[in-house]
């Protein structure tokens, strides 16, 4: 099947800031990009976010959503990494308070937790890896992947309204806008999920197909 002609592709995230960025970065590829509980038997699938990796993670949202609905799936795995903290919260950024943590309260929590910090200590990174699934006529999916990361620094009082989850405190080094005070094109020309979704849109362009046994 021509990587480039999938057709419909289901995105395995209820995260509508995900998804909302999924579809303006991947608008350049000929997919029929559809949110999880827009395709038929979509809102009934779960899966266990159980890796250790972003990439594991990614691989077990993409697969369960691929041989679910029978269709290609791209999920997307991200979070947030401080330095000082040893890359925390890392993996574990959307529950590590909670399963029902809202990303506000996650916000104030990860502020509070490097208010001590001197600035010269707050440099953290976002990383995304971006895990495409495709059926297989073997009734497995086969899996690729595209990861991407942006450097920089946190903030303890949160600034703009834009993206979602933490980027009203982080700042990519070089700028001065936090991410939720830059424009979404700006965001997506240096943010992690921008430089994976480059990465994903080279590898489907030089791959003429993936086999499907
Ligand atoms: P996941 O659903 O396990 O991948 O959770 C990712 C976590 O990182 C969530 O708390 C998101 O809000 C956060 N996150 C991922 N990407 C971004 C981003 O682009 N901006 C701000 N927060 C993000």
């Amino acid at each position: 099947m021509p990587v480039s002609e999938l057709g419909t592709v289901v995105i395995a995230s209820r995260n509508r800031g995900k998804v909302a960025e999924l579809a303006l970065l991947l608008a350049g590829l000929r997919w029929d990009l559809r949110p999880l509980d827009d395709v038929a038997g979509g809102a009934e699938i779960s899966w266990d976010e159980s890796g250790s990796t972003y990439s594991e993670n990614a691989a077990i949202k993409a697969e369960a959503v691929c041989l679910g609905t029978g269709l290609p799936s791209l999920a997307d795995d991200s979070g947030i990494e401080l330095m000082a903290l040893d890359g925390f919260p890392g993996v574990r950024s959307a529950r590590w308070l909670g399963d029902d943590a809202t990303e506000a309260q996650l916000r104030a929590a990860l502020c509070s937790r490097i208010a001590a910090l001197p600035e010269d200590e707050r440099g953290a990174r976002f990383v995304c890896v971006l895990a495409l699934a495709v059926p297989r006529a073997t009734g497995r999916c086969s899996v690729s992947f595209a990861r991407g990361t942006v450097e920089g620094t946190l903030l303890v009082t949160p600034r703009g309204h834009g993206g979602f989850g933490y980027d009203p405190i982080f700042i990519p080094s070089g700028e001065t806008l936090t991410m939720a005070e830059m424009a979404r094109a700006q965001k997506d020309r240096l943010s992690h999920r921008g430089r994976a979704a480059q990465e994903l849109i080279r590898t489907v362009s030089s791959r003429a197909s993936i086999a499907i046994d």
